[in-house]
């Protein structure tokens, strides 16, 4: 689950770290006051206007801007706010729709007030799966064009493992502040700021942090500018107050409504729908698909208990996407009997009448699988059913093809 950079930096510093300080606005007239309550708070001068979406590069698209009064903070505000914000990381990138922003952080300028001693620096933190540790990966050349630094310069990127039965150990923390180029009180706070973050990341059974930038400001301060902040989905039983964070405007709704229904589905670029029972055999399916000549439209996994109920929710689902020109059905029959699925695809069908106007293949395998062959065959709809599993791929070539 991604967090908002106003969320992540709260969660930041809860633990100490310290960070760029700012509030949140919806509205050009919650932005006045977010300017007002922030200057007397931190005494800040300017405010730096920065669009709240799930995605980076922001700067990039127009979505950050100084404002040096108050007058061009309500004209920045006014702009970002509402906007359809393009950046390389939305989807489609530049070229794409962009993403609608719905809130802006009023963010105190830290840059201030010598912009040119100021020098930004990159720190992320993350799982390294290859090496079962997590890594500190950091770089002097922080700021909006980390990736080109990353293609072209790659040993200007440095990585500190940290060893997960010792915890990250304090040579390490000066080892990156070294490494960094500091000396004197900046060494000091940013292995501080490195310890503070790393507690952070394990505190909140994080999966991503990345500061760009993490800024050294002109009286040696360390503070985060930015921060994405990505965290285990599956450890947020752990952390309801972090689970309660969840902005659904920022998921695909087609994946929202999924997890409503208790379906594992993850949108994808192709255009042939699948429904399966079990990951595994969805990874399969998704090859098959591939072999066939056709692409996955998506990843989705039934479950055990592939009902009419579940069959519904899973046809509609999947038929969301426009792109989809057929849907491949493959279920192996374990505990779960295929006629039962059978029958559950069969009602489903009847139910949603004429919503499904794409091809359908069923190929079922395992237990009863004849008998749910025959149901199939036997209810006059529109669906193709297969027993082998390159019998399957054939009729959805042959779809696809027509
Ligand atoms: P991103 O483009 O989505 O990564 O958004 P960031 O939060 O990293 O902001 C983009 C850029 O805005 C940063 O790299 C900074 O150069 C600039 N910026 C952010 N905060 C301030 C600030 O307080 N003062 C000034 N002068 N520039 C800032
Ligand atoms: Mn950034």
């Amino acid at each position: 689950m991604n967090l908002h950079e106003f969320q992540g930096k709260e969660l930041l510093a809860s633990y100490g770290v310290q960070i760029q300080k700012g509030k949140v606005a919806h509205s050009v007239e919650e932005a006045v006051a977010a300017f007002k309550e922030l200057q007397s708070e931190t005494g800040t001068e300017f405010a730096v206007v920065k669009a709240q979406i799930h995605a980076g590069g922001r700067g990039k698209g127009g979505g950050v801007k100084l404002a040096k009064n108050m007058d061009e903070l309500k004209e920045h505000a006014g702009n970002i706010i509402g906007m359809m914000l393009k950046t390389p990381q939305t989807p489609g990138g530049m070229e794409g729709p962009g993403k609608l922003v719905r809130k802006v952080l009023i963010a105190e300028d830290v840059y201030a007030p010598d912009f040119d001693a100021c020098k930004e620096y990159y720190i992320s933190i993350l799982m390294d799966r290859e090496r079962k540790q997590n890594v500190i990966i950091y770089s002097t050349e922080g700021g909006m064009d980390i990736e080109a630094v990353a293609e072209e310069t790659p040993h200007l990127v440095h990585k500190e493992y940290v060893d997960p039965t010792l915890g990250l150990q304090g040579f390490q923390m000066r080892k990156v502040a070294f490494n960094l180029g500091l000396s004197g009180k900046a060494f000091k706070e940013m292995t501080k700021f490195i310890s503070n973050l790393y507690k952070a990341f394990v505190g909140a059974d994080a999966s991503l942090f990345e500061i760009n930038p993490c800024l050294k400001t002109g009286d040696d301060r360390i503070i985060a500018v930015d921060s994405k902040v990505s965290l285990d989905g599956n450890a947020l039983f752990r952390h309801p107050d972090l689970a309660a964070l969840r902005d659904k405007d920022e998921e695909d709704p087609a994946e929202v409504e999924a997890k409503e229904f208790g379906l594992n589905y993850v949108n994808l670029d192709g255009n042939v729908g699948c429904m399966v029972n079990g990951a595994g055999l969805a990874m399969a399916t998704m090859d098959i698909i591939k072999l066939s000549g056709g692409e996955p439209a998506n990843f989705l996994d039934v479950g055990g208990t592939a009902d009419a109920e579940r069959v519904q929710n899973a046809f509609r689902i999947i038929l969301r996407d426009p792109k989809v020109e057929a849907i491949l059905i493959n279920i192996f029959g374990g505990i779960v009997r295929c006629d039962r699925v059978a029958q559950g695809v069969v009602d489903a069908y009847k139910n949603m009448g004429d919503q499904i106007n794409v091809p359908i293949i069923v190929r079922l395998q395992g237990t009863n699988a004849d008998i749910a062959k025959k149901l199939i065959d036997d209810s006059g709809l529109e669906v193709q059913s297969a027993i082998l599993l390159q019998e399957a791929a054939d009729k959805v070539k042959a779809v696809l093809t027509k």
